[in-house]
């Protein structure tokens, strides 16, 4: 029986069911439920938030990332530089516009690229770096920048799982040509279905985006490029908006029981995704990495405690991926991570027993794990 989830949604929608349920009585008695005043809102309280000119709210992550690359003319004979250890839906829509994705390893340490490994990687034909910033920790956009800067290439981000992060004060959006945002359920700021949104700087490339998201029309059936419906509707952005009030307190949840794990587990033979020094770690996700991963997991789950895996399959070694021709052994530590890399339940709300649970739970696992040799 499962005593603690690995994530716990409840407990968000309890606390803000006033709020939330008033939010959705105001759109449906206003009848106005796509592209109206709540959308329009979102857009300026999120672009706010993050400390970026313009937000453009679409359907999902998957469609924002699509859009953003689309509103910087990438396409085909385009190389974009991201890495192999993040969800399919970075290097799938790379695919999807035509370009293609070319890989980078990660650092062990955090997870993430660094202006190092992108430097290798970069062509006469890349055009843009997308970089992830996986599990709620931003990469080092100083370094990132740097080197879009010297290369004259675009800085793009996948920040689906890190709204609110941060890298040395600045917020994700706010230091690269733009970034891509999920309202998935599970994300850090979660809508009750589907949703996602752009940040750019540039005003000119936000406005066609807003053209680009509703079949390139400039005015009702005047149409003036091929574009898209990715749209989000008006009772998601009230919810968002509602959520959004109470982000920076779940976030300070978050960070305070990472803190806690970060404590418990010092002395193990674990890595622990400690955040670097400039990093506003927002954890989307606890994220370990333990050798016996498998064990640890099935070991955990006979206390009662569900955890997660991601990603077990590294981007270059999918199926749908292989015309890229990669091999095993290609980018070692992103293998290595599907491997290894173990999330543990962490979520606003979740109840100090719960965290006490996890912390001996997983001590014991650990601790009680035969070495590995060698
Ligand atoms: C969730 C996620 C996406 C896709 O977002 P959807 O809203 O599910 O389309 C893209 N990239 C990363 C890293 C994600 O975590």
């Amino acid at each position: 029986m499962i005593q603690v989830p690995l994530l716990d949604l409840s407990y968000q929608w309890r606390s803000e069911k006033d709020h939330l349920l008033a939010s959705v009585e105001r759109v449906l008695e206003r009848g106005q439920y796509i592209l109206g005043p709540e959308v329009r809102a979102l857009e300026q309280e999120i672009a706010a938030y993050c400390g970026v000119g313009h937000a453009v709210a679409v359907g999902n992550g998957t469609d924002a990332l699509i859009l953003l690359l689309k509103a910087f003319d990438i396409g085909p004979g385009d190389e974009v530089i991201t890495t192999p250890f993040t969800f399919f839906a970075t290097a799938e829509a790379i695919v999807q516009v035509g370009a293609t994705p070319v890989f980078a390893d990660v650092d062990p340490a955090t997870y993430l690229l660094t202006a190092a490994a992108v430097e290798k990687r970069i062509t006469a034909r890349t055009k843009a770096i997308l970089v992830v910033h996986l599990f709620g920790q931003m990469a080092d956009m100083t370094e990132l920048g740097r080197l879009a800067e010297a290369h004259r290439i675009h800085l793009l981000e996948d920040a689906c799982q890190s709204i609110g992060a941060a890298w040395d004060g600045h917020g994700v959006g706010s230091q690269s040509d733009g970034a891509a945002l999920s309202f998935f359920p599970t994300k850090n700021l979660g809508a009750y279905g589907d949703g996602g949104m752009v940040l750019m700087r540039d005003e000119d490339r936000a406005l066609r985006l807003r053209r680009l998201r509703v079949h390139g029309s400039v005015a009702k059936y005047v149409h003036q490029e091929i574009g898209w419906n990715s749209r989000l509707d008006e009772l998601q952005a009230a919810m968002l908006r509602v959520k959004l009030q109470r982000l920076d307190a779940w976030t300070n949840e978050r960070i305070a029981i990472a803190q806690c794990y970060h404590a418990a587990f010092a002395d193990l033979p674990v890595h622990l995704p400690r955040p670097a020094a400039m990093a506003r770690h927002v954890y989307h996700l606890y994220t370990v990495t333990v050798p016996q991963r498998d064990q640890v997991q099935r070991a955990l789950a006979e206390d009662g405690i569900q955890t997660g895996v991601y990603y077990p399959i590294p981007l270059h070694l999918q199926e749908a991926l292989r015309s890229l021709g990669h091999q095993p052994g290609d980018f070692p530590v992103s293998e290595q991570l599907a491997q290894q890399a173990l999330s543990l339940p962490l979520y606003p709300g979740m109840e100090g027993w719960r965290q006490d649970a996890v912390i001996r739970a997983f001590r014991k696992a650990v601790l009680t794990l035969p070495k590995v040799q060698g």
